[in-house]
C-alpha cells in the first residue's frame, strides 16, 4: 500500500474519484489478457490530461514508485501485470479523437481511444486506417502504438508502426517529448518516434498520437480455400505472392482450430481438411474481380479441394468472424488458454505449422494453430488448466521449443504479441547480448531510475537455449 501522503498527492493530481486503491480495484488491473500471469498493483491512478500524466510520473520520480502504463489490458505478453508492485497508470480516459485533417491525410488521437470506433469514425469520411488487431473492439490505439499491434491485414498495409507519423509522450522525469509531425518527410535526428512504437510501456507514456491514414478501399471479396494437405496450402500463398499479388488478408486456420471454430460460430468451415485459407482482396472493382479469379485459379491449382468465393458481402463477413472468433473459441474448451505468437519467413510456414504439431504431439498437449499466413505470423494455441502444475510445465517446455524453431527457421519469438513480462527470457535467443546490451542503456537513457514497466521486456534471467529434436 502507498503511504498516505502519496495517495493524497494522486488524488488531488487526477481527482478523488480517478485514484483507486480497494481490494476489488487492485484485484482488477492485477492481469491482463495473458494466462498464469498476475500481481497486484499498490494503486491505480487515471488521468485525463498530458498535464496530469507529468505530475504523476514526476511525483513517481521522486518517491520511487513504479509506475505501469496501460489502455484496456488486451495485451498477451503480461505487459500490464504489476509485477513489481507500483501504480497502474491508466490511460483509458484519454480517449478522444482530436482531429481528423483530411487534407493531409492524418487523425490525431488520445491514446485511451479504441481502435474499432476511430476506424468506423475515419471511414466514414471515405478514409481508412489499416491496422485491425483480433482485438479492436476493445484495445486501445495506445496499446497498439506501445505494443506495435499487427493483425489480419499487415501483409498488404503493414502494422501499427506504419501508420504512426508524431508522438507526444511523457517520460519518467516528467518532461513533454514531442516527435514527428504532418510532414511525410522528415529526417531530422533519430526516429525517436519509431523507437517510442513497440517500446511496451517502458520508455515513456504515450499521450497524443498522429497517424497516418490512406483513402479506404472501394471495394472487398472473400474468397475461402481448403486444402486436405497443408503443405498444399503453403504452396498456394507462395504461388499468390510469387503472382505479385498482395491480398489484404490472408489468414490460416489448421484442422483443430477450424473444427473448433465451427462448432462454436456455423460459418460453413470444413472440418475434415488439413487447411484452411482465408483471403481477402480489396481495391477498385475491376482490380479485385482480376485478383479475386487469379487467387482461386492459383488455390485450385495448388491442389485445393474446394474455393469458395463468397457471393455476398454478408457471406464474406460471417467467414472473417469465423476467424476473428477463433480464439474466443477455442477457449470454451480448456479452463486455461495460452495464445502464443511466433513469425516466420512464409517460405517456411508449412515447416514451422507442421514442427508446432510434432512437438504438441511430443509433449502431449493439443495446440491448435492458426494465424496470419500471408506475413508467417502463426499462433499456436494451447488449450490446458493453469491448475495442473505438472502440464503447465511442459507447456512452457512446448513453447519453448516452439520459439527455438521459429529462430532456427530463421523467424522471431513474436511478431506482434510483444515481449512483456511473458517473453522477457527469451529475447536474448532473438537479438542477442549485444542487442540486448544496447536496449538496455537505450532504457536507461529514458528511464535511469527503472520507474516505467520494470519486469518487462528484460528478463532477470536469461532462458536457456533449448536444442530442438522433433
Ligand atoms: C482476442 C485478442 C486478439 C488479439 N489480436 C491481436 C492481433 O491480431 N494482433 C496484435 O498485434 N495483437 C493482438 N492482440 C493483443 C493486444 O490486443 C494488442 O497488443 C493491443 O495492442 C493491446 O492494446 P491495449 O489497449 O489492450 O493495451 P494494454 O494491454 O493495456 O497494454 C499493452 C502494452 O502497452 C503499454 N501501454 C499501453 N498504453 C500505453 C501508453 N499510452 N503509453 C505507453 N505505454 C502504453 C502497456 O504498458 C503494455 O506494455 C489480441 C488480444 C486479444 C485478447
Amino acid at each position: 500500500m502507498l503511504p498516505d501522503s502519496i495517495r493524497t498527492e494522486l488524488a488531488a493530481i487526477a481527482g478523488k474519484e480517478w485514484f483507486l486503491d480497494r481490494p476489488e480495484d487492485l484485484l482488477a488491473y492485477s492481469y491482463d489478457a495473458t494466462p498464469l500471469h498476475q500481481a497486484l498493483p499498490d494503486g491505480v491512478v487515471l488521468p485525463e490530461s498530458t498535464g496530469q500524466v507529468q505530475a504523476i510520473l514526476r511525483l513517481a520520480s521522486r518517491e520511487g514508485i513504479k509506475v505501469i502504463p496501460r489502455g484496456s489490458g488486451t495485451n498477451l505478453a503480461a505487459g500490464t501485470v504489476p509485477v513489481e508492485g507500483g501504480l497502474v497508470l491508466a490511460l483509458t480516459r484519454m480517449n478522444r479523437v482530436l482531429e481528423v485533417d483530411a487534407e493531409n491525410l492524418t487523425a490525431t488521437v488520445q491514446p485511451g481511444a479504441i481502435t474499432a470506433p476511430f476506424q468506423a469514425q475515419v471511414e466514414a469520411l471515405g478514409l481508412f486506417y489499416p491496422p485491425d488487431p483480433g482485438s479492436i473492439q476493445v484495445s486501445t490505439l495506445g496499446g497498439n502504438v506501445a505494443m506495435c499491434a499487427g493483425g489480419l491485414r499487415g501483409l498488404k498495409y503493414g502494422v501499427t508502426k506504419d501508420y504512426v507519423l508524431g508522438l507526444e509522450a511523457v517520460l519518467p522525469s516528467g518532461e513533454v517529448l514531442r516527435t514527428g509531425g504532418k510532414v511525410m518527410k522528415d529526417v531530422a535526428g533519430y526516429d525517436l518516434t519509431k523507437l517510442l512504437v513497440g517500446s511496451e510501456g517502458t520508455l515513456a507514456a504515450i499521450t497524443e498520437i498522429l497517424l497516418k491514414l490512406v483513402p479506404k478501399p472501394e471495394t472487398k471479396r472473400t474468397i475461402l480455400a481448403l486444402f486436405p494437405d497443408l503443405a498444399d496450402a503453403a504452396r498456394a500463398v507462395s504461388a499468390i505472392i510469387a503472382a505479385r499479388i498482395i491480398p489484404a488478408t490472408l489468414e490460416f486456420l489448421d484442422q483443430g482450430t477450424a473444427r473448433v471454430v465451427e462448432e462454436y460460430a456455423h460459418a460453413g468451415l470444413p472440418t475434415d481438411v488439413e487447411a484452411v485459407l482465408l483471403i481477402e482482396q480489396d481495391g477498385a472493382p475491376a482490380a479485385v474481380d482480376h485478383d479475386i479469379e487469379r487467387i482461386a485459379a492459383l488455390c485450385r491449382e495448388a491442389r485445393a479441394s474446394d474455393v469458395r468465393v463468397a457471393a455476398t458481402p454478408e457471406e464474406a463477413a460471417g467467414l472473417m468472424t469465423a476467424r476473428r472468433t477463433a480464439l474466443a473459441a477455442l477457449a470454451r474448451l480448456r479452463p486455461t488458454t495460452i495464445l502464443e505468437d511466433a513469425s516466420v519467413p512464409r517460405s517456411r510456414l508449412a515447416e514451422m505449422v507442421q514442427a508446432i504439431g510434432a512437438i504438441a504431439r511430443k509433449h502431449g498437449l493439443r495446440i491448435c494453430t492458426f494465424g496470419h499466413a500471408g506475413d508467417g505470423n502463426l499462433h499456436p494455441t494451447c488449450l490446458t488448466d493453469a491448475r495442473d502444475t505438472e502440464e503447465i510445465g511442459r507447456v512452457e517446455e512446448a513453447f519453448a521449443e516452439i520459439f527455438a524453431t521459429a529462430i532456427e527457421l530463421g523467424g522471431t519469438i513474436t511478431g506482434e504479441h510483444g515481449v512483456g513480462a511473458a517473453k522477457a527470457g527469451y529475447l536474448e535467443w532473438r537479438i542477442g547480448p549485444t542487442g540486448i546490451e544496447l536496449m538496455k542503456r537505450l532504457k536507461d537513457a529514458f528511464d535511469p531510475q527503472d520507474i516505467l514497466n520494470p519486469g518487462k521486456m528484460f528478463a532477470r534471467t536469461a532462458r536457456k537455449r533449448v536444442v530442438v529434436r522433433w
